[in-house]
């Protein structure tokens, strides 16, 4: 192999799912140089997706390939309380996710960025930018319909500091060939990693979530619907199944309600109270001038009382540390 000095550094975007894992396996039985694996952790993800990340980064390790977990920092605050996920994020702002309103920022914000932060101080990289070099970035997209229209997305974007590599499409797989790849390896094959409420998730994907996951799209939905104008929901706009196409609902939490996913009445309770509860409590968060709890401690009281959110005031300790109960 030659060495690092000598060639530009490669570094890898690993989504923890079949695509991304796939090419990891390919490149590096071949022999290929891999000097850096990084996933971005946005705290969504679904529960076989973290089961799936300590395997395969043990199976780097073995390998002598060096992987990281990346994360957001938000630093400066426009909403209160203070958040470290993209799930916190939507809650303590109201909204939903970008891509439920057409556009990447989610994305960005929350997996480019953070990976960007880190290669910033990776010597490899800051050496190749300082010799006029750019840093070979290895993305994960399929040759299948479905990726051409993100690689169409970005295919024509010059970025002087990296070189996007897509060798999934230079080598024509699809997901079922890296399906085969992954177990070829003997490695168990991960779902299709994702946010679990991402707008691009299928019904099936939402019929397989845990009830904690589905409780948590119930409050999102909620939480963002006084100012959702365009779109019902995170899947955007009701699918009615014409030509082929799977029908659904715009809202999530209407499909759950449809497929008895979890109890009516819960359903109700949670999108009518549990928004009230997190609403006030955030403005007893934004009057504190100093050690302000943040939307974590909201969340795992949520959690807790799981299905009867009407007992949320009432936890003790939810109010802890704030001046008075609003
Ligand atoms: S998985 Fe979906 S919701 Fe999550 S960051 Fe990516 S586009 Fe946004």
């Amino acid at each position: 192999m030659v060495p690092l000095s000598e060639r530009a550094p490669v570094l890898a975007a690993w989504g923890a799912g079949v695509d991304s894992t796939a090419m990891l396996v390919e490149l590096i039985e071949r022999g290929e140089p891999v000097d850096q694996v990084l996933f971005a952790d946005v705290g969504a993800e679904k529960r076989e997706t973290l089961a799936f990340v300590p395997v395969f980064r043990a199976w780097l390790a073995e390998r002598g390939v060096p992987s990281a977990i990346v994360r957001y920092t938000p630093k400066n605050f426009k909403n209160w309380p203070a958040y470290r996920t993209l799930t916190e994020n939507l809650l303590t702002n109201g909204t939903l996710p970008g891509i439920a309103f057409g556009r990447g920022t989610c994305s960005q914000k929350w997996k480019a960025a953070p990976q960007h932060a880190w290669a910033r101080t990776w010597p490899p990289a800051v050496a190749a930018w300082a010799a006029g070099r750019r840093v070979i970035k290895l993305i994960g997209y399929d040759a299948s319909p479905a990726d051409d229209r993100r690689y169409r997305a970005v295919q024509s974007l010059d970025d002087p500091l990296y070189e996007h590599r897509y060798l999934l499409r230079e080598w024509g797989w699809r997901r079922d060939d890296c399906e085969r790849r992954i177990a070829a390896a003997g490695l168990p094959v991960p779902p299709k990693s994702a946010c679990f409420y991402c707008t691009a998730a299928r019904p099936a994907e939402i019929r397989g979530l845990p009830s904690a996951q589905l409780r948590q799209i119930v409050l999102i939905e909620a939480r963002a619907k006084p100012r959702l104008r365009n779109v019902e929901g995170l899947w955007r706009r009701t699918v009615k199944g014409a030509r082929g196409a799977t029908p659904r609902p715009g809202s999530m939490t209407e499909f759950i309600r449809q497929e008895g996913l979890l109890d009516p009445a819960e359903i109700e309770a949670n999108a009518a109270l549990a928004p009230r509860s997190l609403t006030r409590w955030q403005a007893a968060v934004a009057e504190r001038q100093d050690d302000r709890p943040e939307m974590a401690r909201w969340m795992t009281v949520f959690d807790a009382f799981a299905g009867d959110p009407g007992d949320m005031d009432a936890a003790p300790g939810l109010y802890t540390g704030l001046d008075r109960r609003p």
